[in-house]
């Protein structure tokens, strides 16, 4: 990610910079002063320092773009440009002086004020300005309210302040301008905005209202899974264990692999209700949907574990392990499970036999776009919260199926 960033900002930067140019010539012909400002653009400054910019060289750019913009003081796009490039090389002041000078000028258009306040409120959300940065895009969005690139910036800064119902009618807004509100992306997005609104809802004991948001999440995305799993706690707060349970066996149909993530409710409501078979007809019924699937091996094999049933686990989890032999989960509760049949040899040989190639490790997760690693299954991505974008990651291919017992 590091050596593509600063180059894909500066093409955003340079991209930004030719829409904005674009919106201003329209206004500079109306206006019949557009001679002026083509002074700047026919220099060789300007021409080589766009080069640079696309080299991602970017002092140079700025260097050549700076010689542009003194041949030019009116040309507003070569300025806006310039300012762009020093935020993006974290010089946040300056870049907030340049667009702030240009916002002084008398002649702004409604347009070219609204482009040079959405490069200012990026110059301070890059500063971590937050609420001048809002400002900043909210101001953008009544000049020009179809500004897509203002609405995904605010959409991102209420997320990141946790403001769930401001980013969801910011995500709305946006799908509806940009005609994207039935694609699979737009929605899956919105239902986990709608799950976080619930969830605060949650955490003020308002039930009524959580429940209605995360059914609204699952009708948005069938594939929800926190709204389904969140769903079911509050069933379960509310002493509805039977419904709790057929909301996460729900979820598993429609995500199996994301079905592990029910387990331990799952196992949990079978055992408070008496009837743990449920929860071992589940677990099969996975695996022998999918032989793949170590982790229903796991979940099955502590609950045969706890039940007495360490050999019959042991099976399980060797199984698991020919599966994902790097899973330090499986190493574990094949440990405690060895210890409960104070480790016959036989058994311990086979364990070793299994794990001669295997390397453990913790953080198997992996954001797909910008490669941030974590532990656990996260559902937007700290680094650069993107939703949804996080797959798990195997050092070596499972073994084939068919190889498998257990
Ligand atoms: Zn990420």
């Amino acid at each position: 990610m590091s050596t593509y960033a600063p180059m894909l900002a500066a093409l955003l930067a340079l991209l930004a910079g030719l829409a904005i140019g674009k919106a201003w010539e329209r206004y500079k012909l109306h206006d019949g002063r557009w001679i002026d400002r083509r002074r700047a653009r026919e220099s060789p400054h300007y021409i080589l320092g766009l080069n640079f910019l696309v080299a991602n060289q970017i002092d140079l750019a700025i260097e050549e773009l700076s010689r542009a913009a003194g041949l030019d003081g009116e040309g507003l796009e070569v300025h806006m440009i310039l300012g762009n490039l020093y935020r993006e090389k974290g010089q946040v002041g300056k870049a907030i002086t340049v667009h702030q000078t240009l916002l002084q000028r008398p002649k702004l258009s409604r347009l070219e004020h609204a482009h040079v306040l959405l490069c200012l409120g990026l110059d301070y959300k890059r500063g971590g300005f937050v609420d001048r940065a809002l400002e900043a895009f909210n101001e953008v969005l009544r000049l020009d309210p179809k500004n897509e690139y203002a609405l995904i910036n605010l959409q991102k800064l209420h997320e990141e302040q946790h403001q769930w119902t401001e980013a969801y009618d910011t995500r709305q807004r946006l799908s509806v301008l940009t005609g994207v509100a039935a694609r699979p992306q737009s929605q899956a997005i919105l239902a986990f905005l709608e799950n976080e609104i619930g969830l605060e809802a949650m955490r003020r004991r308002d039930g009524l209202e959580a429940a209605r948001r995360f059914e609204a999440a699952i009708d948005l995305d069938a594939r929800a899974v926190p709204a389904y799993l969140n769903l079911g706690d509050l069933r379960v707060a509310g002493g509805q264990a039977q419904e709790a349970a057929a909301i996460w066996e729900k979820m598993i149909e429609v995500a199996p692999d994301r079905a592990y993530l029910a387990f331990d409710r799952l196992e949990a409501l079978a055992r408070q209700t008496g009837s743990p078979e449920r929860f071992t007809r589940l677990c099969r019924r996975l695996i022998d949907a999918n032989p793949q699937d170590w982790r229903a091996r796991l979940a099955l094999s502590r609950h045969l574990a706890a039940s007495g049933h360490p050999k019959d686990a042991l099976d399980l989890l060797f199984a698991a392990l020919v599966q994902n032999p790097h899973a330090l989960g499986l190493h574990q509760a094949i440990w405690r499970a060895l210890g409960q049949l104070h480790h016959p040899e036989a058994l311990v040989d086979r364990y070793s036999e299994l794990t001669e190639h295997a390397v453990f490790y913790l953080d198997p997760h992996v954001c797909m776009r910008c490669r941030y690693r974590s532990t656990e299954l996260l559902w937007q991505c700290p680094h650069c919260h993107d939703w949804n974008t996080f797959v798990e990651e195997r050092i070596a291919p499972a073994q084939d199926a068919t190889e498998v017992e257990g």
